[in-house]
């Protein structure tokens, strides 16, 4: 018997929509609880004026925007704060996912790419975070190569001590906010040892001699992405990030705290599709009955929720453990990327067959989802490697 959920009462219109039960979670405090409630008002008011179409002035206004009304100081320490809160970070990117793919994008590219200099740069380096902070400088972190994507220690581009400083040559690709960016963080072959151990990160600014721009790359989720080409750009030995040979760990500890960010963004277009799924479940009238009446409906929608929660828990339990003391939470943002991008792929597959036609639709919300999504299980660590990464920290008792 297939049960009525309006006959049953429990879709009376005075029930809210969305499901913020999760703030009650102890993983948060009550400055996490009045984040997340401003920025839900903010990003409802402020984020309907972005256009999808030009990418490179969106995200510019996106960025000055964030700045100027305060988000970005939750990206790099400074002001009242000494470390990152990455409670914080990922209740930002979630809330910001909900509303806006490239919002969120904007917002953790300023935390992404000025993240070494916030956890590994010397004071006079971390005058830079200012600027990120404020929205006045806008940041890239440059690790992705031609020939080494998911195999970070194969880095091909060289960085050669010469006098006072270093000469890059080589190329970077994938790199996202390449063509807007003041500042990129490039991870370089010094040559301290073979592999990983050889490698060392640089501060590079935009205007530099020898930098450019190779090519813009279009993805099926747009936003500012390009090939990077450096040939002989010098930069004093002063842009290097702690110290030579230091590349690798910096990158991996960056990730460390931005992989559980990634699964938080994933988490806010997964909550996003259920909440449309839900809004469509009960106003599509078929059969003589809401769609929300069909016992088929209610089982995807019940896996949606699962999902949808046991992200959640990923996600928090990772920013919780390291906002509580814990050097590295490898594990944690594994499996938090790992489940949740997988997950909020399939929670945003079945918004999109509920949605029946509208879903595939050009400009409908879940139609955007859906694109928004893909990229998210290949970027910062593809789930293969994740579970790589799991798996080895399962074996060696980690
Ligand atoms: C939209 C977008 C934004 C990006 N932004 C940035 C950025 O800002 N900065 C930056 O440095 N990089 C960035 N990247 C690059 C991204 O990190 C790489 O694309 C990613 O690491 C995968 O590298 P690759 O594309 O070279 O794929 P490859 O390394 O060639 O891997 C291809 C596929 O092989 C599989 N695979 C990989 N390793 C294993 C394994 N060990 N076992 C089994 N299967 C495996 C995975 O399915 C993987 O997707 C971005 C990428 C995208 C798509």
């Amino acid at each position: 018997m297939t049960l009525s959920l309006r006959r049953a009462g429990r879709l009376s219109s005075g029930i809210k929509m969305r499901d913020t039960s999760y703030l009650n979670w102890p993983f948060f405090q009550d400055r996490h609880r009045a984040i997340a409630a401003q920025l839900d008002s903010w990003a409802t008011a402020n984020l309907s004026v972005v256009d999808p179409h030009d990418v490179d002035a969106s995200c510019r206004m996106l960025v000055a925007r964030l700045g100027c009304d305060g988000w970005l100081k939750h990206t790099a320490p400074g002001g009242e704060s000494e470390t990152i809160d990455v409670r914080t970070l990922a209740l930002v990117r979630e809330t910001l996912a909900y509303h806006s793919g490239l919002a969120d994008f904007s917002f953790a590219m300023q935390g992404l790419g000025a993240g070494p200099i916030s956890l590994f740069g010397n004071q006079q380096q971390r005058d830079w975070l200012k600027r990120t902070r404020s929205g006045e400088a806008i940041a890239a972190f440059a690790l992705t190569e031609p020939k080494s994507g998911s195999d970070v220690a194969n880095i091909e581009l060289t960085a050669q001590h010469y006098g006072t400083g270093y000469v890059l040559d080589g190329e970077k690709t994938w790199i996202s906010n390449g063509g807007i960016a003041d500042l990129y963080v490039v991870f370089a072959r010094t040559g301290e040892a073979p592999g990983a151990k050889g490698l060392s990160a640089f501060i590079v600014p935009n205007k530099i001699p020898g930098f450019s721009i190779a090519e813009r790359l279009e993805t099926i989720s747009p936003h500012p992405l390009a090939r990077l080409k450096f040939e002989r750009a010098c930069v004093p030995a002063t842009a290097m990030i702690g110290a030579p040979g230091d590349g690798f760990k910096i990158a991996m500890a960056t990730l460390d705290i931005f992989r559980s960010t990634v699964a938080a963004a994933a988490l806010g277009f997964a909550r996003r599709a259920l909440d449309e799924t839900i809004k469509r479940a009960r106003s599509r009238e078929l059969f003589g009955g809401p769609l929300a009446d069909l016992q088929m409906v209610q089982a995807s929608i019940a896996e949606m929720a699962v999902d949808v929660d046991a992200a959640a828990l990923l996600v928090y339990r990772a920013a919780w453990t390291k906002d509580n003391g814990a050097a590295r939470v490898t594990r944690e943002a594994a499996m938090a990327k790992l489940f949740a991008t997988e997950r909020a792929q399939k929670v945003i597959d079945k918004a999109v067959q509920i949605h029946g036609g509208d879903g595939v639709r050009h400009g409908h919300i879940v139609e955007r989802l859906y694109r928004d999504i893909r990229a998210l299980r290949i970027y910062e660590g593809a789930s293969e490697v994740q579970k790589i990464v799991i798996a080895r920290q399962m074996l060696s008792g980690a």
